[in-house]
């Protein structure tokens, strides 16, 4: 099970445990995988290190832009095996994930560019009040980085940390979802690929309670990126206090699609659809909380219904699937039991059941649910999978009042005719991520990130650079005269 990629090799775990990567769309074992357990992690750790005190900690942004670069040429080539690849071993539709792994290839591209910029600004002059200094601005990378990422979207999770990390001049211990592993361990090929010095980039699959924590309380470790739901980001957040690593958390959501009566309804139901149906409602920006002005809502809501029922659902290779099947058992188990209890929460009006025609493989029907409590558990928790809540407003103050009344503030959506009341809506929304008139867009240019029980920091954009950044200031007395405070 040589499925560990540590200091530029392949190796089997230290105890010999694995697991399997399973075809969420027919029940199906894909690949053993090796786990990683503690001394595994130790070694990817030290390989790390090791990798950072030699050349890489002391290259230039330029020197690394062209790994970067590297990468993203070959994800870009070997674009349609990785997609098959995250289908495979996430369900998701195929085009789904054709557009994952080119926003994985652009994420590496980005960060090349930003690793070039960093040369420019290095040693930045900064002008102080007193003329008797200079100063200059350095930023060096973090360190190790310990990178810890989900199921739902696996390769780009990865590129998401791998790409700023690797820009700034850090090296990484990456651990996959056990989950879903298959496309990290084709990241680790591309590495070896495209000649990246050993230990630069570390792949431990494994085990959250095991490799995730080892990973999360090793002392070697100097910086934490989590992406994941808010418990174990409580966790992670522990562990990082006990030596008090430089952490950034990206966590769930519960976001709210405001929709008001002078939108237009096919707009409307298109976004929405897309902000709650995509990846099968595995988003953690998913907004899965809409908020219906009254007047447009009965028309609103029979044309979702009509447009949910006519969702073509299959496994995620078959042509003209929307909806595939939810990752993994213990998925399908947890939304099937937040669908359970929802209907003696609020009105079940469309789905809440397996297709019919898929007898097997882990599917779901779109599922809406109108008007539950705003304390019930399926308004409030995130659900994570294709489930849609539904309740009316009146104005626009209790459309926000609603919205933000939530632990989390990852994202919310608005959509109206009427600019100013979009741009009084999307500035009154507590969340970092806002959409107006439309509901998901993401781009690497832009930060990504919640307010919040939703996360601490910012990915992406050049926020996602400074993660992996430390500031250092090079203050230097250039004043002719002596100091002259204790000796005149
Ligand atoms: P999860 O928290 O169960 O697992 C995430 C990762 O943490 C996995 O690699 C897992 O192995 C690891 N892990 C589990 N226990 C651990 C521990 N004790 N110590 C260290 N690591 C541990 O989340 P998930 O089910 O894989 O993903 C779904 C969650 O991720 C949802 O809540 C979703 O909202 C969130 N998410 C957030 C973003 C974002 O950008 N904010 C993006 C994607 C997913």
């Amino acid at each position: 099970m040589n499925t560990l990629f540590i200091d530029g090799r392949w190796v089997a775990p230290k105890q010999g445990k694995t697991f399997n990567s399973i075809d969420p769309a027919v029940e199906e074992i894909n690949q053993i995988i090796g786990a990683a357990g503690k001394e595994d992690v130790d070694l990817a750790v030290a390989a790390a290190r090791r990798a950072l005190d030699q050349d890489w900690g002391q290259s230039n942004g330029c020197e690394r832009a062209v790994y970067l670069d590297a990468l993203a040429d070959h994800i870009d080539a070997h674009r349609d095996a990785l997609a098959m690849v995250e289908v495979c071993d996430n369900g998701k539709p195929l085009p789904e994930a054709q557009w994952d792994v080119a926003d994985a290839a652009g994420c590496f591209r980005y960060y090349a560019q930003l690793a070039r910029e960093l040369d420019e600004r290095q040693d930045a002059p900064l002008v102080l009040p007193d003329a008797r200094f200079t100063c200059r601005i350095r930023h060096e990378p973090v360190g190790v980085a310990g990178q810890i990422i989900p199921w739902n979207y696996p390769l780009l999770m990865a590129a998401w940390k791998v790409a700023p990390a690797l820009a700034a001049g850090a090296t990484c211990v990456l651990k996959p979802s056990e989950v879903t592993s298959l496309s990290a361990l084709q990241l680790g090929m591309a590495a070896t690929r495209v000649g990246l010095p050993p230990g630069v980039l570390n792949i431990i699959p494994g085990f959250g309670h095991e490799a995730g924590r080892a990973l999360s309380q090793h002392s070697g470790v100097d910086k934490l990126a989590f992406t994941g739901s808010v418990p174990t980001g409580a966790k992670i957040m522990s562990s990082a206090a006990a030596d008090i690593k430089n952490i950034s958390l990206e966590l769930g959501g519960k976001s709210a699609f405001i929709v008001f009566d002078d939108a237009d309804i096919e707009a409307a139901v298109e976004w929405i659809m897309f902000g709650i149906f995509w990846n099968q409602g595995q988003v953690c920006s998913a907004t899965s909380r809409l908020l219906v002005q009254e007047g447009i809502a009965p028309r609103l809501l029979e044309r979702l219904v009509e447009a949910a029922r006519a969702i073509k659902i299959g496994p995620g290779l078959e042509p003209g699937v929307q909806l595939g099947p939810l990752v993994s058992n213990e998925q399908y188990q947890k939304v099937m039991s937040m669908i359970i209890q929802g209907s003696q929460e609020a009105e079940l009006i469309t789905g809440g059941i397996r297709p019919k025609h898929q007898p097997r493989g882990y599917f779901v029907e779109p599922t809406i649910f109108d008007e539950p409590d705003v304390s019930s558990r399926i308004w409030m928790e995130e659900i994570f999978g294709p489930v849609l809540c539904v309740k009316r407003f009146k104005t626009e103050e209790q459309a926000l009042a609603l919205a933000n009344h939530s632990r989390y503030g990852l994202a919310g959506a608005v959509m109206s005719s009427d600019a100013r009341r979009a741009t009084r809506v999307a500035n009154g929304l507590r969340a970092g991520i806002v959409w107006v008139n439309c509901s998901q867009p993401t781009f690497t240019e832009a930060p990504w990130g919640g307010m919040k029980q939703s996360g601490i920091g910012r990915e992406l954009g050049r926020w996602g650079l400074d993660n992996y950044l430390e500031v250092k200031q090079v203050t230097e007395y250039v004043g002719q005269e002596p100091w002259g405070w204790y000796l005149k």
